[in-house]
């Protein structure tokens, strides 16, 4: 599920909450149990749409930290400072809780950090 997904539900969610809470105001002046009902209902379903849409939207920007990182840094043109030898995307490693991405050289086990902005 992409953003602009996530904000058309959110949109979506918002108008039911609106209706939802319309009825249940509406509710006292008369037919006061189908509107209750209905209100209720459209109120439960938005708030269920939106914690479904946070929870999609969260898994989403998770995934995309880790898989649109390694083409925005040039690997081919690094070498190991320590040795030389040339680093691969294999030797590319990223830690999601720290948000940093680090480099151990495969010859010589050096590990460097990367310091390019991280753009998502
Ligand atoms: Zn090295």
């Amino acid at each position: 599920m992409n953003e602009k997904i996530g904000y058309l539900l959110y949109c979506i969610a918002s108008i039911l909450m609106f209706f939802g809470a319309m009825y249940l105001l509406a509710a006292p002046v008369q037919n006061t149990v189908p509107r209750l009902i209905t209100g209720s209902i459209l109120v439960v379903v938005s708030i269920v749409m939106i914690v479904i849409t946070r929870m999609k939207t969260k898994a989403v920007y998770e995934v995309k930290a880790t898989v649109e990182l390694p083409p925005s840094i040039d690997l081919e043109q690094l070498k190991c400072k320590e040795c030389g030898g040339k680093l691969t995307k294999k030797s590319l490693h990223f830690d999601p809780n720290t948000g940093t991405i680090t480099v151990t050289c495969p010859y010589c086990g050096a590990v460097y950090q990367m310091v390019e902005d991280v753009k998502w």
